[in-house]
């Protein structure tokens, strides 16, 4: 699963926080504050970051459209503000917890406190310190380069070359060499990190938290550790399915490798076509169940067809009107990116935007006619469809119930993709027959199942590191356990502590929460469970699609506009009609390829 981020005007409650130099305090200070200064506040707040948040997206869109040495300047300096104005109300919101205040006003200071990300210690060169360290380990990834030749500086690749030989090669060593390339690009950041988390916590005790994981679990509506817990119960109910598909897996690469991959034990990290084994779609090829090849391909039809980028788009937009949305503004289509310009340099990793919080919503891609990029638009325009609906609540609101939500919405939409729909919207003449769904579902799961437990694992580390569990000595050590632990997935060659492996994942350098993916996967299938049943579906989960359910789409709506206005388990309950994030819809959705990889591993060996 690649990350695919929102735009600034949906990060005012995700703020990366910065310094408070420069920011002048809008609550006149001294003295107990009542119930009317708590209202004055948060009027002050709303507006003040509606203002920011739009110079900020503005800024942003043009710093990734158009970039230079001068846009990415302006763009710094915006973002800055904001996070500055962020770690400002954070702190002030404080102020006001004893005061009785209406509880729609409570819930609003409550969130100015859980928002930051990073908290900014007060001392002014700290807080420069930890951001200026934030900055230059994004830079160090980004800037990211293996040389197996330090003499040849045409031989260096970068992580765009390194995914490829991971998706594409199928010589063991040569992966393992790009596997291990792509790892040298991290330790020289390992100080960095064990800095900047001592003075990340540093600022999240000021704020009252015990360190930054624990401040990072607060914005989930319930006690931090019973949200750990709950994030427990959900692997253990999709852990039978993952372990049959890893054993099902390392059958069918151990036949093919030979004991590079053990008949029994943890998988090698290398061979499963992703440098952090997050994702083993492009294994498929190997792994793929016999005589069920679904007898097309979207990619195909697409390339087929030729069809435009515009029309892509148009095609996910229907899905979305086709449930009773509006249509996306004149002004989408005119300012959005869909192909890469050929005359300046542009970020195109895919991302929406929400520039005005009003109706100026807009997708930033360069759309290729793919499978993968049709997926790609339905989720990206799920990000714009959230932000209308919520578009009329106050700043602090406008964001998704949790952060898993927003994830979530356009991978569930995603979900409705099925032959049957492809033969509605007639890009295919006729659905393959149910023989051929274990070649779909088997396609799916290499992506969702496979992805559950590095979704989840991450913070685990993270959270473990922030608390002091995990000490700078052992990170790498702790890091191959989790992996171990979760993934059920060793190292191809000894990763000792001189390595800094987490460091070589873009969300730890960039310091972004990562649990809302682990929750996004988790409750796609949820959505599209409740959905599909409102829907009026009777066929098997995987084959429902909530196209044109007028009903469904109402449902999803009353979620939607609430925002974050609520906690997240009423949002749930609003779509679902349970307020429990619920992991059995997985299940339900891959139950016939379970069965059959049950069948498949009868006498093997299951775990590691
Ligand atoms: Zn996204």
């Amino acid at each position: 699963m690649k990350l695919r981020f929102i735009g600034a005007a949906a990060l005012c409650v995700a703020l990366v926080s910065g310094g408070c130099n420069g920011f002048v305090s809008e609550v006149t200070m001294g003295g107990a504050p009542t119930a009317a200064d708590a209202k004055t506040f948060l009027d002050q707040a709303n507006q003040t970051l509606d203002r920011l948040v739009v110079e900020a997206s503005q800024a942003g869109w043009v710093g990734q459209n158009f970039i230079t040495v001068d846009t990415e300047a302006l763009d710094a300096r915006h973002s800055q503000l904001l996070a500055d104005a962020g770690a400002r109300y954070a702190k002030e919101a404080t102020r006001f917890d004893k005061i009785q205040v209406p509880a729609d006003q409570r819930r609003q200071l409550d969130l100015l406190k859980v928002s930051l990300v990073l908290a900014t210690p007060s001392d002014p060169k700290e807080a420069e310190e930890v951001t200026r360290l934030n900055t230059s380990m994004r830079g160090v990834y980004g800037k990211g380069k293996w040389c197996p030749d330090a003499a040849k500086p045409e031989s260096c690749k970068n992580i765009d070359d390194i995914t490829k030989i991971m998706a594409t090669s199928r010589n063991e060593k040569e992966v393992r060499q790009a596997w291990e390339g792509w790892q040298t690009i991290s330790p020289p950041i390992k100080n960095d990190y064990t800095r900047f988390a001592e003075l990340s916590n540093k600022g999240a005790r000021e704020l009252g938290f015990a360190d930054t994981g624990a401040m990072w679990r607060a914005k989930y509506d319930m006690p931090p550790d019973d949200f750990t817990k709950e994030l427990d119960r959900l692997w253990d109910q999709v852990r039978p399915l993952y372990l049959q598909l890893h054993a099902y897996v390392r059958m069918k690469l151990h036949q093919k490798y030979g004991d590079v991959v053990p008949a029994n034990g943890p998988l090698p990290a290398h061979l499963l076509g992703n440098i952090w084994a997050q994702d083993w779609s492009n294994i498929y090829d190997l792994v793929a169940p016999a005589n069920a090849d679904p007898g097309f391909s979207l990619t195909n039809i697409l390339e087929r067809r030729k069809m435009p980028p515009l029309e892509m788009v148009r095609t996910g937009e229907r899905f979305y009107t086709s449930l009773g949305f509006e249509a996306l503004p004149k002004t989408f289509w005119e300012r959005s990116l869909f192909v890469r310009p050929k005359d300046r340099e542009v970020v195109c990793h895919a991302s929406a935007w929400d520039i005005d919080n009003q109706s100026d919503v807009r997708i930033k891609m360069c759309i290729t006619p793919t499978a993968e990029d049709f997926t790609t638009i339905h989720h990206e325009l799920g990000h714009n469809f959230y932000q209308r609906a919520y578009k009329d609540l106050p700043v602090i609101f406008r964001d998704s119930a949790n952060d898993g939500f927003h994830e979530a919405i356009g991978d569930t939409i995603a979900l409705s993709v099925t032959p049957e729909y492809l033969v509605r919207i007639g890009l295919l003449d006729k659905a393959p027959d149910s023989s051929r769904d274990l070649g779909l579902l088997m396609s799916r799961a290499l992506e969702k199942v496979a992805f559950l437990p590095f979704g989840l694992l991450i913070d685990q580390w993270r959270w473990k590191v922030f608390s002091g569990e995990i000490k700078p000595a052992e990170y790498n050590k702790a890091w191959w356990d989790l992996r171990l632990k979760y993934q059920g997935i060793a190292p191809p060659s000894p990763r000792g502590d001189e390595f800094f492996d987490p460091g070589a994942k873009y969300h730890v350098p960039d310091n972004t929460p990562y649990t809302r993916y682990f929750l996004a996967d988790i409750l796609q299938f949820q959505f599209h469970r409740a959905l599909s049943n409102t829907a009026g579906c009777k066929t098997p989960l995987h084959r429902c699609s909530i196209f044109e359910s007028k009903e469904a789409g109402k449902s999803l709506n009353a979620m939607l506009s609430m925002g974050i206005s609520k906690p997240w388990p009423d949002a749930l309950n609003a779509i679902a009609g349970t307020k429990q994030m619920d992991a059995s819809a997985i299940l339900d959705y891959f139950a016939p390829l379970k069965t059959w990889l049950e069948a498949q591993t009868k006498g093997q060996p299951v775990g590691w």
